[in-house]
């Protein structure tokens, strides 16, 4: 479909499309009609992109973080005025539904007012006379051209974690979104545009493959930020050390919730139905496993079959819908083997979501939510991670096999437990190897001025995202100690310099 509109590249302040040859397709999710066609980069385009960055940035990082940051509160007024119109583009591109969409654009301008407060962000630490008239303090410098690579799946909020705090910081930056739902990415630098910010601080690069290639090896590209899966965010985090990067790379996830006899029945329930179907399955901090502890099976699943009932799918762009379409024809292929093989592999399908489609849309890319009770550690459904709407019921004796097991998952993102109990709370909270603990909360995505990250295959690197540090990652940690000649006394030194 040639006549689609072309969604470019965003560099020095302008849309650039021209020079490409090679296009990839953006779908409606909702009616599985190709609607755009997104431009693929080429190695040149990030040498551009970088170009332009390059140059921007002795001026940009010369600039007061006070100037920084009103530029950001800037932004943040124009992301407000543009919410409807970018949750529009989410729910159109990726398939979620509007409300959620809206939830998202809320939750990444939730960073650009943190990043509002970066004076007093970058403050940093003072010692007055550390001995012999010298002083010591600290500076947290930028780093010069960095790059972030995002999933599909959160095409505003991901970016938004990266974007603000790489910038007040000092930075210049790049972004290569996902080329599924790449639109919201032009919109985001035409506001920050709008903002004030200088031409070339912020760049887009839409592409695949060749244009990542591209920026983990471009040696003037100083770190590189990435979510999305983890045999991806392994790659990354391996090519970008290896050209010399700063790399953080947030990988994917298998999110656990346990149940414990004492939970509240009907608030796991909502929790589940909510965590596991919500954004049909698509997030990062989705629960796809259920871990019911001692006999809370039966009436777990006894709660959940008229809350699946009651699920309302279609078009995410319609009101009143809880649950949207797969983001590709591709993915809803592959949700639907992983359903085909959890049933090869011996799990119990208490609600089948194969073969749904929608009065109207029967082209588009939806999977009903489907239930698997006697789900096991050996079986597909439960090591991998599906990114759909399917929710596996694990049955455990005791709290105690509730953890090992979590802690025995190759991925660490999420996870939840729900309880009364104080004890259990606190046992799970300590003792789970895992990087952000819900306790009767099923989603723990962390605030703003908090940081978001996994641990063991869920992350590479040592920083998590946004927060205190998110603004370590894109600064480097200088520590001056001076002093004037009028204090100098002795002759040379030799020996180690202590406090006297
Ligand atoms: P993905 O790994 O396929 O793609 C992510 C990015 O990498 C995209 O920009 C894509 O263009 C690029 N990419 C894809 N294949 C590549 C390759 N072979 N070489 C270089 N670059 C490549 O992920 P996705 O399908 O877009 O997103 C879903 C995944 O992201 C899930 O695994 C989900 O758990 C994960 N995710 C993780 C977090 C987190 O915070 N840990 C948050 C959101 C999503």
């Amino acid at each position: 479909m040639s006549d689609a509109p072309v969604v470019g590249h965003y560099l020095n302040g302008h849309v650039q499309d021209r020079d490409s040859t090679r296009f990839g397709n953006v779908f409606n999710p909702a009616t599985g009609a190709v609607q755009a066609r997104v431009a693929l980069a080429e190695p040149g385009t990030v040498d551009a992109a970088v170009a332009s960055a390059l140059a921007a940035f002795p001026a940009w990082s010369e600039q007061s973080s006070l100037r920084r940051s009103r530029v950001m509160f800037k932004f943040k007024e124009l992301l407000d005025r543009h919410h409807d119109e970018l949750a529009a583009i989410i729910s159109r591109e990726h398939g979620k539904v509007l409300s959620d969409a809206h939830g998202e654009v809320t939750r990444g301008i939730e960073i650009v007012e943190y990043a509002c407060g970066a004076p007093s962000l970058l403050k940093t630490d003072f010692s007055d006379n550390i001995g012999g008239g010298i002083d010591n303090w600290n500076l947290r410098q930028p780093l010069g051209v960095c790059a972030g690579i995002t999933p599909f799946n959160f095409p505003v909020m991901v970016p938004l974690w990266m974007i603000p705090l790489a910038l007040v910081a000092g930075n210049c930056f790049i972004l290569k979104p996902s080329e599924r739902d790449p639109s919201a990415s032009l919109l985001m630098a035409r506001l920050l545009t709008e903002a004030g910010l200088p031409d070339g601080v912020f760049n887009v690069v839409q592409g695949d493959k060749v244009a990542v290639d591209a920026l983990l090896q471009h040696p003037d590209i100083e770190a590189i930020s990435f979510v999305g899966s983890t045999p991806i965010a392994e790659y990354i985090h391996r090519q970008g050390t290896a050209h010399g990067k700063r790399v953080q790379a947030l990988g994917g996830a298998k999110n656990h919730m346990i149940v414990m006899p004492d939970a509240d029945l009907d608030q796991a329930a909502d929790a589940l139905i909510g965590a596991a179907y919500g954004s049909a399955g698509e997030r990062c901090m989705a629960i796809s496993i259920a871990v019911a502890v001692g006999d809370v099976g039966d009436e777990l699943i006894a709660k959940l079959l008229p809350r699946i009932d009651q699920l309302k799918i279609g078009n995410g762009q319609q009101p009143g819908t809880d649950m949207g379409p797969l983001v590709t024809a591709e993915h809803k292929a592959k949700v639907e083997g992983f359903i085909d093989a959890g049933v090869a592999e011996g799990a119990r399908l208490i609600v089948d979501g194969r073969g749904f489609s929608v009065p109207g849309a029967e082209q588009g890319f939806f999977v009903g939510a489907t239930l698997f009770d006697q789900v096991t550690t050996e079986m597909s459904l439960y090591q991998q991670e599906i990114f759909g709407p399917v929710l596996g019921i694990v049955r455990v004796p005791d709290f105690a096999t509730a953890v090992a097991l979590i802690n025995a998952h190759e991925f660490g993102n999420g996870v939840s437990c729900f309880t009364r109990d104080g004890g259990i709370a606190r046992a799970f909270a300590r003792s789970i190897k895992v990087g952000m603990v819900g306790i009767n909360v099923p989603i723990p995505v962390p605030m703003a001025w908090h940081s978001f990250g996994g641990w063991k295959r869920s992350l590479f690197g040592d920083h998590h995202a946004y927060g205190e540090e998110g603004l370590r990652f894109y600064s480097r940690y200088k520590s001056v100690m001076q002093r004037w000649p009028d204090s100098i006394a002795k002759g040379p030194e030799f020996s180690m310099p202590t406090a006297q």
